[in-house]
This record gives structure tokens, sequence and C-alpha cells, in this order.
């Protein structure tokens, strides 16, 4: 079976991180492939089924639990499962490519502990809880009470850093970008 590395990306939501997944997947020298996870929602606006997510109902999503066919999966919100499968992974390293991740920072030290040597883990780290706060509310997508309740969650996603491979924080996005790019591309190319 062929197999490639797998770059992890996790961080509370506001850090930035997507727009560094964006940024990396734009280097064509790292070979990188976005793993599509798989989900139990609904697609909201503008989103496509098989690019944005794979989505499930609740029973597919559940059967395929069954059937031993995810990586990782999550119960993120009640009834909202989220996951990795392990065909998407081998879908991305039969195309000769690494894969990487734009998931949660459970999700991503799951995926850690089961490719250890073949991952790096990168925690997104915003550059203080305050500032978080002021660029969720500058994102005007959400109600105050969901806004303190990701900013709450950020906070015990924080005290998951030091299990990382690497932290980078992103206080100022350019620098945040040559980072990140530098540790994928010692990890990738060596
Ligand atoms: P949303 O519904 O806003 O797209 O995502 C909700 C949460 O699910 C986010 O925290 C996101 O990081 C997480 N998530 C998305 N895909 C996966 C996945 O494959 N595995 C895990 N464990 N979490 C995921």
């Amino acid at each position: 079976m062929k197999q490639g590395k797998l770059i992890v990306l996790s961080a509370p939501s506001g850090s930035g991180k997507t727009t560094l997944v964006k940024y990396l997947l734009h280097k064509e020298e790292l070979h990188l492939d976005f793993s599509i996870s798989a989900a139990s929602r609904d697609a909201r606006g503008t989103e496509v089924q098989g690019k944005d997510y794979y989505f499930l109902s609740l029973r597919e999503f559940k059967d395929k639990i069954k059937a031993d066919e995810f990586l990782e999966w999550e119960e993120v919100y009640r009834d909202n499962f989220y996951g990795t499968l392990k065909s998407e992974v081998q879908r991305i390293w039969d195309k000769g490519k690494h894969v990487i991740f734009d998931i949660d920072v459970v999700g991503g030290l799951d995926i850690k502990r089961i490719y250890p040597d073949r991952t790096l883990a990168i925690f997104v780290k915003p550059p203080s809880i305050e500032e978080l706060k002021i660029r969720l509310k500058k994102r005007k997508t959400e109600s105050e009470d969901k806004i303190n309740m990701r900013v709450a969650k950020a906070s015990t996603e924080l005290a998951t850093a030091p299990q990382f491979d690497a932290i980078v924080t992103n206080d100022e996005l350019e620098k945040a970008k040559v980072e990140v790019y530098q540790l994928v591309k010692k990890f990738i190319l060596g």
C-alpha cells in the first residue's frame, strides 16, 4: 500500500488556520491535497457535496462507523458527526500526494497518534483570547452567545497545544505563512 505523509493544522476557530491551509495548497512543490471530511449535517450556503465535505445522513455515517471505514471520527455537536474516511487518505496517497487536514484539535491529535512518524501536527495559536474574540466579532457571522461558546472552547483547545509537534502564533499573517511553509517544507522535502 502506497503511503505519503500527513500534515495537520489544528486551531481554535478564528485563528486563521483555513487561510494557512489554502496558502500551503497553492505551493505545488509540497504536493499537498486537502482531506475532505465526512459530516452528518446538511450543506450550508455555498458548500458543495464532495468538495467542502462528503455530506452523509446520520444513518449512513453510523453505518460507516460500524464498518470501520473511519480513520477518526467525532460527535462534535449532538448528532453532528465529523470524520476522516480511510478511503480519503488513500485516495490522496494513490495520487502520489501528501494529505493536509483542516480539523479540530481532537481529530488532529488522533491522526498524530495513528501515524506518529508520518504526521506533522501544527497548532495555530491566536495571539490572545482577547484578539480571538475581536476576530470572531469582525466576521459578523455569529451571535454573541455563539461567539462566547467558541471562545470558551478555544481556552480548552489552547491547553492541548504542547501535544503538537510545532506551535505557530498567528499574530501577523505573512509571518505565520512563512513559518508554516518552512515547517512543512522541511518535513516533506527533508
Ligand atoms: P463546521 O460544521 O463548522 O464545518 O465544523 C464543525 C467542527 O467540526 C469544526 O471544529 C471542525 O474543525 C470539525 N471537523 C471538521 N471535519 C472534521 C473531521 O474530519 N474530524 C474531526 N474530528 N473534526 C472535524
